[in-house]
């Protein structure tokens, strides 16, 4: 007999099978259970984990409770071997203090989790589990690895101490957390950059950063601020300004500095007391020469003050508390025609100095031909001048120097970011050039949007180093989940590939949109700007709240200057936000706008007429006559035109024409006046008339001295 097919041995197999199969999906149920605590358990930067049920709702896999106390033990006998409590094994028991295995100083995070329809208590620590290297602060819980991309930089020492600080170096392809950068990027790069990214340049900075447009916006400020902008010294764009630059030369006994428009590094700059040995039509930077400079030593110098800017809308500035001061190397003379030509006297910059024998590389704080700030501010201190007085002052030229280019700045970061809810896209870090005269006023020379960053002698390495550790340290990247964005953006993308309806659209609030706006108007002195009297963000929880209170506790070296800590400042700074009311850079003004609706009215006629010429050249004039009605525009149009012009000519009134505008055509008038002369072109014209023969009798009365050369035989094209 078969028992193989003995019904017995079929209800055997069937039995075994059963049971094999219950017990694997029990094993993958388990394992199912497991693993999606685990997940949420690791949302939490936890190191020992706990967990027990509240009382409604028990665990899943409740320990007994003679596991329990082993595993207790055998916890408490590992920690106190010293060795570190594993990671991945949760110590099921109750979260109260004492039976903790946790020392009971170490302050706990307590909160649920929600999973399989029952609520879980969780403890961790606040301790970070590994935290970077030489931080010794805490990094909130949404951060991963943040990394950085320094591809685009050529200082080594950018990506050395990212990494000290934890940051992972990638590839400018990667999804980097910081792009750091020594130029400014393209619009394409702004505008494709993540919520969760930032870059260390604002669109727009290059206002303030270029010599020409810096001027142009301090001179637009200064005219409508001319008490507070004496901040830079009287600065002309040649050629648009030369007249009035000679003008101001007549007028004035003074030595001018003159720089190229967009030059650097001391490049092409030169004294002169003659304006008139410029050409009209140099491209060029005129500035009054501060002859009479703070000197230390016998010697003129320069401060680099490094300001770190955080968010432009609101603002917020950031000073760093130490600098460089940059020393000439020839001792300073005021300028006489005679020594205007000694760089190493008149230029503080190192690339010219150091090009100098007399350069001097000094380990000690009080000399060298490069100083920190602090040595600076000893050597006031010792000779009784207002340290605190002369910095606040400075940090003023700081901010009204942003200020200026304020209204753009805004513009082009709304323009370029307009989702970035959680963090700022941008932050920068400027060198600003300040020179201080002997009464310690100091003037805004120039800033630089990519200070250089290169430590050749130990001063630099003591300033450059803290200073890039504290920006890193101070913005705030951490506080945007990379992934938690990634996922978000992935679902908005879904949603708006499927076209999802139900679902209410999802509103990205802008970045500060858990601050009020009277607040937000408040810490940027904005138009509606009330004065406040309880720290804003103390109280708010939007991502612009979170920024500030990262910033303010992680400030470093930094000093805080905008918005600055006094309400009365902040009152007083809230009137250079309203410039675009005064004078609108983007708009056109109404008279620009009179004078191109009147140039579109007068092309349309010059339109028709040349249109009638050509018909009457043609000979067709009677003929097309009928037909002209057809070519042309319809009747009731070339009427309604006909009428609008001639309104628009009784009406017309000139528009307002702004001085700039009638410099500049005073300018190219006198240039043109100046080719006339030069060229002898009226002579050259009014020769060949009179020698052949074609001389008119208003031309002998408008020209009589001409006419009266040429009647004696002298030749007016060559005369000097
Ligand atoms: P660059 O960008 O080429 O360095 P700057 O405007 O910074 O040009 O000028 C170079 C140097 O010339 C400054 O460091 C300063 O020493 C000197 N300098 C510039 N402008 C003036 C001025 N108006 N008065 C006195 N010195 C000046």
């Amino acid at each position: 007999m078969n028992l193989k097919n003995s019904k017995f041995f079929k209800r055997i197999q069937e039995l075994r099978h059963f049971s094999k199969e219950k017990i694997r999906k029990d094993r993958e149920k388990r394992t199912h259970v497991v693993r999606a605590l685990d997940m949420a358990l690791n949302e939490q930067p936890c190191l020992d984990r706990e967990w027990f049920s509240p009382e409604q709702s028990p665990p899943l896999q409740p320990m007994s409770p003679r596991r329990r106390m082993k595993k207790t033990r055998c916890l408490k006998r590992r920690a106190a071997a010293g060795k570190q409590v594993g990671d991945n094994s949760p110590y099921y028991g109750p979260s109260s203090g004492e039976n903790s295995p946790m020392p009971a100083d170490e302050a706990k995070l307590q909160g649920f989790i929600q999973l399989n329809n029952k609520t879980y208590r969780v403890e961790c620590p606040t301790r970070v589990l590994n935290p970077p290297m030489n931080v010794d602060e805490e990094r909130p819980a949404s951060e991963t690895k943040s990394t950085i991309c320094v591809s685009n930089s050529r200082y080594a020492m950018i990506g050395k101490i990212s990494k000290t600080l934890g940051y992972k170096l990638v590839k400018e392809s990667k999804m980097w957390n910081i792009l750091w950068s020594d130029s400014f990027p393209g619009v394409e790069l702004f505008k494709n950059m993540k919520r969760f990214q930032q870059i260390n340049h604002f669109p727009g900075m290059i206002e303030i950063c270029r010599k020409d447009l810096l001027s142009r916006n301090l001179n637009r400020m200064l005219k409508i601020f001319p008490q507070d902008y004496k901040i830079f010294p009287k600065t002309w764009m040649l050629p648009a300004d030369y007249g009035d630059a000679m003008n101001y030369a007549l007028n004035h006994k003074r030595t001018f500095i003159l720089k190229p428009d967009s030059g650097a590094q001391g490049r092409g700059i030169w004294l002169t007391n003659d304006l008139k040995t410029i050409g009209p039509h140099e491209r060029l930077i005129c500035q009054t020469y501060i002859n009479r400079p703070l000197l230390i030593d016998g010697y003129k110098f320069d401060l680099r003050v490094y300001t770190l800017i955080t968010s432009v809308d609101p603002l917020r500035i950031f000073v760093y508390n130490e600098g460089l001061a940059r020393f000439a190397t020839n001792k300073y003379v005021e300028p006489t025609p005679g020594n205007a030509n000694d760089l190493y006297m008149h230029l503080t910059n190192y690339s010219v100095n150091k090009r100098n024998s007399h350069y001097e590389l000094c380990d000690n704080d009080d000399c060298g031909s490069k100083r920190k700030l602090s040595a600076i501010n000893t050597w006031m201190r010792r000779h009784n001048y207002d340290v605190e007085e002369f910095w606040s002052n400075v940090d003023d030229v700081i901010i009204k120097t942003v200020l200026s280019a304020w209204p753009v700045l805004k513009h082009n970061y709304h323009a370029c970011f307009p989702g970035h809810d959680k963090i700022q896209a941008c932050f920068e870090i400027l060198g600003f050039d300040i020179l201080v005269d002997w009464k310690l006023k100091p003037y805004i020379l120039e800033v630089n949007h990519s200070p250089s960053f290169h430590t050749n002698e130990q001063v630099d390495r003591e300033v450059k180093r803290p200073l890039i550790r504290d920006t890193l340290n101070l913005v705030s990247t951490v506080l945007a989940d990379k992934r938690q964005i990634l996922k978000e953006d992935r679902k908005r993308v879904k949603q708006r590939l499927l076209k999802i309806r139900g679902d209410p659209p999802v509103q990205r609030p802008r970045l500060g949109g858990g601050t009020s706006k009277p607040k937000i108007d408040a810490q940027k002195g904005g138009p509606d700007a009330q004065p406040v009297d309880v720290e804003p963000e103390a109280e708010d929880h939007g991502p612009l709240a979170q920024q500030i209170a990262w910033e303010e506790s992680h400030l470093g070296n930094f000093r805080k200057i905008m918005p600055p800590p006094d309400l009365s400042k902040l009152d007083y700074y809230t009137r250079f936000y309203a410039q675009s009311n005064q004078v609108s850079i983007f708009a056109e003004t109404a008279a620009s706008k009179k004078r191109e609706d009147l140039a579109r009215k007068m092309r349309i006629q010059i339109e028709e007429k040349k249109a009638k010429q050509q018909q009457m050249l043609n000979g067709n004039a009677k003929r097309d006559a009928r037909k002209r009605h057809t070519v042309l525009l319809p009747r009731a149009v070339r009427e309604r035109n006909r009428m609008n012009l001639f309104r628009l000519r009784e009406n017309w009134s000139p528009g307002f024409i702004s001085d700039a505008e009638e410099r500049l055509r005073h300018t190219w008038l006198h240039m043109r006046a100046e080719a006339i002369r030069t060229l002898k072109i009226t002579e050259n014209i009014y020769s060949n008339l009179y020698e052949t023969g074609l001389l008119t009798n208003t031309d002998m009365v408008v020209y009589p001295h001409l006419y009266h050369n040429l009647q004696h035989g002298y030749d007016i094209k060559h005369v000097p």
